[in-house]
């Protein structure tokens, strides 16, 4: 049994070309996915800003509504202190409301910090808005392209597997069966270019035995990885 010269070199050829379009069809699908969850993922930080801002909101609003209870208490006590008739309960009264106008003062500079707070999770919500609608448009895009590409996929993977009938008819018949076995064990690389005296699949050593075999054209799987050798052509 011998096989034609440039026969298995060949169906290697043809074997990495069906790995290579039914790699990218199937890339598509997994581009398209990618594009979905950044689609999902822009969603969840747009609602993490809005939530943020809410957080901060509340927060301000409580801190002012203190401010303005405080300052009603200080004009109490500011009332109470022109009232006073005795010096004990004015120097009190001095010395509370010096305190809680600190403690106003201190309140009022939080109240500004979270206003600019405000702000700046205002700006985060818009920018959040505006990557939701770029990754939605790349979702667009994405399947699109995906879309455009699969006719031309489906019509290379239909030629390379025409090719690849058409070749493995040149391959003897009681061969088959070892053939088939391999390729569908290994794929692509179901073939090895010998290079030097060794597979190139594994780099296993071959023996002047099956150097001599692949000379005289029968078919020698690598010892080692069980690839189907040959000698490549421009050896
Ligand atoms: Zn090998």
């Amino acid at each position: 049994m011998t096989i034609a010269p440039g026969t298995l070199e060949t169906l290697h050829r043809i074997h990495r070309q069906l790995t290579d379009v039914t790699s990218r069809i199937a890339a598509g699908p997994r581009q398209i996915k990618a594009a979905e969850q950044a689609v999902v993922k822009a969603e969840q930080d747009l609602v993490a800003a809005k939530d943020a801002y809410k957080k901060t909101r509340m927060a301000s609003d409580e801190k002012q509504l203190q401010l303005k209870q405080r300052e009603a208490k200080l004009r109490d006590l500011q009332g109470k202190l022109n009232a006073s008739e005795s010096n004990r309960e004015y120097q009190l009264l001095k010395d509370q409301i010096a305190a809680d106008q600190k403690a106003n003062s201190v309140l009022t500079d939080e109240i500004l910090e979270s206003l600019e707070l405000l702000d700046q999770r205002q700006a985060d919500i818009k920018t959040a808005e505006g990557n939701l609608v770029k990754m939605k448009e790349e979702l667009v895009r994405v399947k699109q392209r995906v879309e455009n590409l699969r006719p031309m996929l489906d019509g290379e993977l239909t030629r390379v597997r025409g090719d690849l009938a058409v070749t493995e008819q040149n391959l003897p018949p009681e061969f088959k069966t070892d053939y088939d076995r391999v390729v569908k064990a290994k794929g692509e690389d179901a073939l090895g270019a010998v290079e030097g005296d060794s597979c190139g699949q594994c780099s296993r050593v071959l023996t002047p035995q099956m150097l001599n075999e692949l000379n005289l054209r029968k078919p020698v799987f690598c010892k080692a990885c069980g690839s189907l050798l040959y000698i490549p052509s421009d050896d």
